[in-house]
């Protein structure tokens, strides 16, 4: 096992993967920008160098102050976290060239999976069901692709193959507007990610985001350990997820799992993943790869009992993965609401110091957050606080228990999103369960023009 590990991100998953190595007795080395020098997981570290000015592009963007770092201390490993350089295969390439272990999968790997057109492909060969699409990359010829989009059906969605972070899609619904949307995709593109290569899909007009976690070792052992709804989003940004997704079969989930557990093995994943599907009409259809841990893992290590960063650490260092997918049981329901600094309804950001806080607590509730009062939320970086989990035997107990925690939990001095998160676990139709991706903007608008009238 690794004696030293650098952590090579900041916030809540800076402390979270600091907690892990702490358990199983590995020394860390966070490194920070001079934006996040007071932090306490900062001084928890045992070691903490800065590596830039608070703008991550000159900090924890910065690959050569990150690498120097880890030399300078000693580490062997570097963890990425989620966000910035987790999934840049360049980044992965540097860490392993420079003789450190990247703490996730393998360079090619991340590279395969962060074009979209090859992931597809890859994935669509592993019996992976995938949204219906073009066959690869969009070709140059206009009658092509007419003939595509009619083959597929409209409305269609262009998507570029280096996008990202919901950038670089353009739906389209009738023929007349297609060829130009092509265009500007291709050109839009080119300019965010220095790739023009465009792709095709049906565009699916009321799909669940439901996603499936996997876990791989170096030897094409690999399990799944459940799915995670991440429906309720606004502007493509998660807000609330949960575990397992409520009313759909355990058949098929374990069908679509099971396949992704297998597709890990074909393509020799290592690591920490998950299978972004769309879920419409009762059937899957795969999206993505995130080659990397995700912000929502706390919902999965809650219904399985499995520390995921520690399983992380364990197969980066070689290890054999110790769990069997007979072994892997799903049990209860955990939902977790991200905490942001922001008006909960404009949503504008609001960084600053927090006068007071006092996170809640009992049975089932986890906070995973770095602040504590006096702390000063920089304008610099995601607008995110932390998270706050909740556990029940059932998916109403969960629900019981995260309203009583969202009622304690005591943010003052900035604005928070507590109050939307307070209406959204009061919301009949999420009560219920099964909202679709769209369903919380349709409620902000429905919300807006109320109060206009007013
Ligand atoms: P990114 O990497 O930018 O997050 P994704 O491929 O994961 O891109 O897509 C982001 C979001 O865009 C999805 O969560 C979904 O809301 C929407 N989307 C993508 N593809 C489709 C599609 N074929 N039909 C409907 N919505 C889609």
């Amino acid at each position: 096992m690794f004696e030293k590990i650098l952590i090579a991100n900041r916030g809540e998953i800076a402390l979270r993967i600091q907690r892990a190595c702490r358990e199983m007795g590995i020394k860390t080395v966070v490194v920070h920008s001079e934006a996040d020098t007071e932090a306490k997981y900062v001084k928890l570290a045992d070691e903490s160098v800065c590596i830039g000015p608070a703008a991550s592009s000159a900090s924890y963007l910065n690959i050569p102050a990150i690498i120097s770092a880890a030399e300078v201390t000693d580490a062997e490993a570097i963890h990425p976290g989620y966000g910035f350089l987790s999934e840049n295969a360049d980044f992965a390439e540097r860490v392993e060239k420079s003789g450190f272990v990247f703490i996730g999968p393998r360079p090619e790997t991340i590279r395969l999976m962060g074009d979209k057109v090859s992931a597809k492909d890859a994935m669509k060969a592993a019996g992976v069901p995938c949204v219906p699409g073009s066959d690869g990359a969009l070709p140059e010829d206009p009658k092509e692709i007419v003939r595509i989009a009619r083959a597929i059906g409209y409305p269609v969605i262009i998507k570029a193959a280096g996008g990202g972070g919901g950038r670089g899609m353009r739906v389209v619904h009738t023929e007349a507007a297609l060829l130009n949307a092509v265009t500007m995709t291709r050109a839009e593109a080119q300019a965010a990610f220095g790739n023009p290569v465009v792709y095709m899909e049906k565009f699916l007009e009321n799909p669940r985001h439901i996603e499936f976690q996997v876990l791989a070792d170096s030897y094409k052992n690999a399990v799944w350990l459940g799915e995670r709804d991440c429906s309720m989003q606004r502007r493509h940004q998660k807000i609330i997820e949960e575990a397992p997704a409520p009313e759909i079969a355990r058949r098929l989930i374990t069908r679509i799992g099971d396949r992704c557990a297998e597709a890990c093995r074909k393509i020799g994943y290592r690591g920490a993943g998950t299978f972004e599907f769309l879920f419409e009409d009762g059937e899957f259809y795969f999206i993505e790869m995130n080659t990397r841990l995700q912000v929502e893992h706390p919902v999965t290590e809650f219904i399985t009992g499995i520390d995921l960063v520690q399983q992380q650490i364990r197969v980066a260092a070689g290890e054999k993965l110790a769990l069997r997918q007979r072994e892997i049981e799903l049990k209860g329901h955990a939902i977790e609401c991200r905490i942001n600094a922001e008006d909960p309804f404009k949503f504008t950001p609001s960084p600053g110091r927090i006068a007071s806080y006092h996170p809640p607590g009992g049975p089932g509730i986890r906070v995973d957050s770095h602040v504590y009062s006096g702390y000063n939320v920089p304008l610099h970086y995601d607008s995110m606080i932390g998270k706050l989990i909740a556990y029940g035997d059932t998916r109403d107990q969960a629900i019981r228990r995260m309203r009583i925690a969202l009622s304690e939990m005591v943010v003052e001095g900035i604005k928070t999103n507590i109050p939307l998160h307070q209406e959204l676990m009061h919301d009949h139709r999420f009560i219920k369960g099964g909202t679709s991706i769209h369903y919380l903007e349709q409620k902000l608008a429905a919300k807006g023009e109320a109060t206009k009238g007013k």
